[in-house]
This record gives structure tokens, sequence and C-alpha cells, in this order.
């Protein structure tokens, strides 16, 4: 934020220049005097130098209950005093136990298999070791091969970020090339002039279809998908498509990956999105963020009764899956999640979230009179507003720096945005109500039209 900085705001600035954030740019490190952020309550946080800023992606689409819930921190303080760790290895503890009986009953179709993990990358990447696993067992060591698309983002580590398909952060980093592939995304913003999104979704569909057919079908594991690609920049399939590449996957006998590390608790208004929005039973299923609403690092990996039965009816030696984590089931984060969900249910989250939604829906919606602004993806309470400056000449660096300022306006006048390429990204608190989402849409307007005129 261009503003004066307190004296405390500029100590803490020079101590981060040995905080090597996500994405850093390494040739600037410590460069970016990065805001400082202090508090936060409900919707709103608050800077080193008392600005209350709206937190528009909700943290990192993970604050899903809002900020500063007691509740959470009385049940973390008092899970720590009777038990802050134990081995999940060679005990169990009641936090973990009974988050995973109660999210085994939320969860869609036979997804009873509870695998703990530390966020949303080492779920993905566990439920890809289950996927080798599983075949291996099954004794199809061929096959293998998982398919992905392009924009989807499904976590950092090595085999995760190698599922993922956002090109530009490929760039200098290896990757699991010889299993993973890439298909087209759904986004119907994309499809060929004169093409419907009906014809545009059997062609997204037949995509899939085509890449197991030619990679064979022996040799295909999974299919990997968001139900709604987050960091992609809210991009919302057509009308059945998620439910047609599931029958492809079944006919085919590929497993089908939901990753609902975004779309789950109540993002999209139900605890999982892919049964209750898309109508599908998922494999496996992973997630993270909401789960704890992020006030404690927490992820989970869902697996389905059905793939079990398939390894036990395998063989009759016992097959071991070596993989988890020290912190696997952590008690204290168990507690944090099982408080956030106790917050869902008293609160009726799920059905705020009802509420609020359409009128998030229609106020973004209004923005389309802004010159700039190309499309308006909208779901549940995730947004991506798409800006292109001109669209007889897409210049995707200068959009790119267009909604950059554009996030600089908002902040100055009170709402933190998350710029994903030339799209504006919004996920707030499910808390918000539709007068903070009236101040919401009136900032980004004033942002928008303000940075406009500078590089129009
Ligand atoms: N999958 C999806 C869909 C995500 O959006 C993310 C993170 O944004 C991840 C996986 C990785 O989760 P984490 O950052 O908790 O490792």
């Amino acid at each position: 934020m261009a503003t004066e900085h307190t004296e405390a705001t500029i100590k803490i600035q020079a101590k981060d220049r040995h905080f090597m954030h996500p994405w850093e740019d390494v040739t600037a490190i410590g460069s970016e005097a990065r805001t400082v952020i202090a508090k936060a309550e409900g919707i709103y946080i608050t800077d080193s130098d008392g600005n209350r800023l709206i937190d528009g992606p909700g943290g990192m689409w993970c604050v899903n209950v809002g900020h500063g819930r007691e509740e959470i921190v009385e049940a973390v303080a008092a899970q720590m005093r009777d038990l802050s760790y134990f081995s999940p290895w060679s005990a169990t503890a009641a936090p973990a136990a009974i988050l995973a009986e109660r999210l085994a009953a939320l969860a869609p179709g036979d997804l009873n298999n509870v695998f703990f993990t530390t966020g949303g990358s080492t779920a993905v990447d566990s439920a890809l070791r289950f996927v080798f696993f599983y075949n291996n067992c099954l004794g199809r060591p061929e096959k293998k091969h998982i398919i992905s698309r392009v924009g989807a983002y499904h976590g950092s580590t090595y085999l995760s970020a190698s599922c993922s398909g956002k090109m530009l952060e490929k760039a200098n980093m290896d990757m699991v090339e010889d299993r993973v592939h890439l298909i087209q995304n759904p986004n119907p913003a994309l499809r060929p002039a004169g093409m419907s999104t009906e014809g545009f979704c059997d062609q997204k569909v037949e995509d899939l279809e085509r890449k197991i057919l030619e990679l064979g079908a022996d040799k295909v594991a999974a299919f990997i998908a968001e139900p709604v690609l987050a960091s992609g920049g809210v991009i919302i399939p057509p009308e059945g498509y998620y439910q047609r590449c599931h029958e492809v996957c079944r006919k085919h006998d590929v497993l089908f990956i939901a990753d609902e590390v975004v779309t789950a608790f109540g993002r999209l208004g139900h605890y999982f999105a892919s049964k209750d929005v898309f109508g599908v039973e998922p494999d496996m299923l992973t997630t993270a963020k909401g789960l704890t609403s992020g006030y404690v690092p927490m992820g989970a990996l869902f697996i389905s009764d059905r793939l079990m039965v398939d390894i036990k009816a395998a063989g009759n030696e016992s097959k071991g899956f070596f993989s988890g984590f020290t912190y696997s089931g952590h008690p204290v984060a168990a507690a944090a999640a099982l408080a956030n969900l106790d917050i869902f249910e008293r609160d009726a989250l799920l059905d705020h979230v009802h509420n609020v939604a359409p009128h998030f829906e229609k106020r973004l919606q209004e923005l389309a009179d802004l010159p700039m602004v190309r499309d308006i993806r909208v779901k549940g309470l995730m947004a991506g507003v798409e800006c292109c400056l001109d669209p007889d000449k897409p210049d995707n660096e200068r959009d790119m720096n267009f909604l950059l300022e554009v996030d600089d306006i908002c902040q100055e006048n009170g709402l933190l945005l998350r710029p994903v390429y030339s799209s504006a990204v919004l996920s707030p608190p499910l808390t918000i109500t539709t007068k903070q989402i009236d101040t919401l849409v009136g900032i980004l307007r004033l942002g928008l039209e303000t940075a406009w005129k500078k590089y129009k």
C-alpha cells in the first residue's frame, strides 16, 4: 500500500527480509515492503499502521468462519493443555477419531476412510501415492498415468505441483513429466465463436476420453479435478461437465479425484461440492483450508471403501500403505476442526451462504458495465472478475499490472484483493453480510475505474 508506515511497521518489514515467502522472486529478495497484518476480526483484517480492510480472499480461500473466533481459540488452548501431541502410529486420541467419524458422515458416497495430512498439497500428494499403491496392489503396475487440466492448481509438493496446470509457475522447476498429462479446462469463455456451451461441454468431455484412449485405459490411473478451478481464476464448468467426466472415468476404470481444497466447507454452500453441487461421488477427495478455517494447518484425503475392498480382494497378504506424517491427525488441529464444524452448525453457516450468494453474484455482475471487465464468474462465495484492457490487442502482462494497480487502490480504500493473472479473485469469509458485500463491490468498482483512468 502506498501509505506512510509507522516505525513499528518499518521494523517488521526489515525483519521480513529473512522470511522467504511463497512465490518469492529470489532475484529481488527482501526488496518488497509488504503490508504487515497485525489483527483480524470477522471479515476484516487490520494492518500494523491501523488500516482496516475487508479480507477479500478470506486469507487464502480458507478463513471460512471468519477471523477471531473465540470458540476455536478456546478449543485449541484446551487441547494443548490436555494433550498437545502424540504419535499417530502407536495410539489414537479423541479429537482425530471424532473428527474422522464426523467428516466421513458428511462426505459424499462411501468416502469413509479419512487420511489426515498437514495441508492441501500433502492431501493431493497422498491421494496420488495411494493411486499408485492401489494399482500396484491390484497387479497393474503400468496403470500410473494421471490426467489433470490446464489452469489447475493442486499444490506445491513435487507430485502435486506436477499435476498443476499453471504453466507460469512451472518455470525453472522440475516436474514429474512422464506420468502427468494436461487437457484443456472447461472455461466456457474460451469456446470458439459460434459454439454453444453444450457443444463446448461435449468437446471438453471428449478431450478427456480421447486422452484416456490415446494413452491407453490400461495405463491411465486417475483424473484429478477441482470442481471449480480456484487459483486458475475461478473457472466454472458448464452444466453436466463434471458428472460426464466422472462417467467417462468409470467407463475406463480411471479413478476420479475431486480436489476440494477450496470448494469444501461452505464455499459453494455445502460441506462438499462434488455431490451436492455437481452430482458426483468421487473415488477420492482432498480437502484442507476451510477444514480448520485456516486457524491451524490441516488437510485430509478421503478414500472410498470400494478401493479398500478391491485391494483386499486382490490377495491375502497384508498391504501397508507406508505413507503418513508426524502430524497426521494432530490433536490440536483436529480440535480446531471440530470447533470449526460446531460453528458451521450453530450459526447455520451453509444456510447463510445460500442466502447471501445470490446478492454476491448480482452485485458483482453489475460490474459488467465497466469497459475493461471481460468476464465475471461467480459460484457460491467465490468469484473471478477478469479484465482485459484492449480486447483487440490482448496483452496479458499489461492486464496483470493493471490488476496489481487495482489491488493497490482497493487496499487504500479498505479492500484486500487477490489478483490472479488478469482476474481479481474473491473468496471472503462466509459470514459476510449483504451490506458488507455492497461495500466490497463498491470499493472494487472504484479500484477498477481509478486504475482504468491511468491505463486506458
Ligand atoms: N489444491 C487446491 C485446489 C488448492 O487451491 C490448493 C492451495 O491453494 C492446494 C491444493 C494446496 O493446498 P496447500 O497450500 O494447503 O498445500
